[in-house]
């Protein structure tokens, strides 16, 4: 059982630079929180400071109900997977997993017992007696998994574990990491830069900027609902289109004009506009809710997006288009695979009206 919480945990380094600003964040027991954000933004320190690596500045940091601030990283309890999985070089697979127990002065047949139990549950029996050298990538990021199992902490703090595998190998890994933590039951929090990565593992993600969180949600809630400009770009490949606007009147209400677009308000967005009447927004467009006609879903409404075709992208299950806006402004669509679209034609997109998100142009924040 093992609940973390951040209350307004500030990190300045010796050099005066803040690298966690006022972090407040809850993540319950068993939850697979993910922290994300672009290089930087504050989120390796973040853990550190969770594993006892790092002084915090400001603020508290407990497990459970114990504050933690002064406890030492042994007794804390957690485990930590590194980005370069930091394997003795010397010692084989086995002895890898071991050295912590041993240090702590565990039975040799517990030890023993502990090794093999993960080692099976990773499938990396057979690479026991080898050496890490003697292993490949994928390998070796297992063993570093296997190293913090067998210490059955509260607490799994992930660094960027997956970042050295190839991508195929990355995919798979995802799915074990998950499967991993369903089996153990235990809390994890992963720290990537990486959104799929933050997509697919995370029970809830946390989106970190400047040493800033700027939103905690899961995973859907995040891509649906994000709270400003930032969270938006950042989850979500190819990432949202934002564009220039303004709300103006219209037959109805209010309507959304960007130098090339008429479109009204979705209704859900009708009172939240009013305060922004007669002035500057910013539309943002998901890529999939820019649509080709010829291949377009039912029962929705569309308007026509004009577009010079500047780059298609077939991925098989799906077709990327860039184009340039009538203004020059670039816009990329992610489209049914049938799209026909050639570079150089002068095409149109269909927006799914209802799918807009506006944001307010001096802070960021979702409108
Ligand atoms: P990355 O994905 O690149 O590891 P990150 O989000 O994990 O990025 P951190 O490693 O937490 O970022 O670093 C946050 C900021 O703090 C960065 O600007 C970094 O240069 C700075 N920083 C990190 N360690 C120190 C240090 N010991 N002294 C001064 N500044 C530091």
């Amino acid at each position: 059982m093992a609940s973390i919480t951040f209350d307004r945990v500030t990190k300045r380094y010796d050099n005066g630079f803040t690298a966690v600003r006022d972090l407040s964040l809850a993540v319950a027991d068993r939850e697979f929180l993910v922290l994300v954000g672009p290089s930087g933004c504050g989120k390796t320190t973040s853990l550190r400071m969770l594993a006892g690596l790092e002084d915090i500045t400001q603020g508290k940091l407990y497990i459970n109900d114990r504050c933690i601030n002064e406890v030492p990283a042994k007794n804390r309890d957690i485990a930590m997977v590194f980005q370069s999985y930091a394997l003795y070089p010397h010692m084989t697979v086995f002895d890898n997993m071991a050295f912590s127990l041993s240090l702590q002065g565990v039975p040799k047949a517990e030890i023993q017992t502990r090794v093999r139990q993960a080692a099976q549950q990773l499938d990396i029996e057979a690479l026991l007696d080898r050496k890490p050298k003697q292993l490949s990538g994928g390998q070796r990021q297992r063993v570093a998994v296997g190293r913090a199992i067998v210490r059955d902490p509260a607490v799994f703090l992930m660094d960027e574990p997956l970042s050295n595998l190839d991508a195929k190998l990355r995919v798979q890994a995802r799915a074990e990491l998950s499967k991993l933590h369903r089996q153990l039951g235990t809390t994890f929090v992963y720290v990537t830069h990486d959104q799929v990565e933050a997509m697919t593992m995370g029970t809830r993600i946390a989106v970190m900027n400047q040493g800033v969180l700027q939103q905690v949600a899961s995973p859907q809630e995040l891509y649906d609902s994000p709270s400003n400009t930032f969270v938006a770009g950042f989850m979500g490949s190819p990432a949202m289109n934002f564009l220039p606007a303004r709300v103006v009147s219209a037959e109805q209400g209010w309507g959304i004009q960007t130098a090339t677009l008429a479109l009204p308000v979705p209704l859900t967005l009708a009172d939240r506009v009013q305060p922004y009447g007669d002035r500057e927004i910013i539309l943002g467009l998901r890529p999939e809710s820019l649509y080709d006609p010829d291949h377009r879903p039912a029962n929705r409404t569309l308007i026509a997006v004009p577009i010079a075709v500047t780059v298609v992208e077939r991925m098989g299950n799906e077709a990327i288009i860039y184009g340039t806006l009538q203004d020059g402004q670039e816009i990329v669509a992610r489209v049914d695979p049938r799209c026909q679209f050639q570079v150089g034609e002068a095409v149109e997109l269909g927006l799914d009206v209802d799918r807009v998100y506006l944001f307010d142009p001096t802070t960021g924040q979702a409108i």
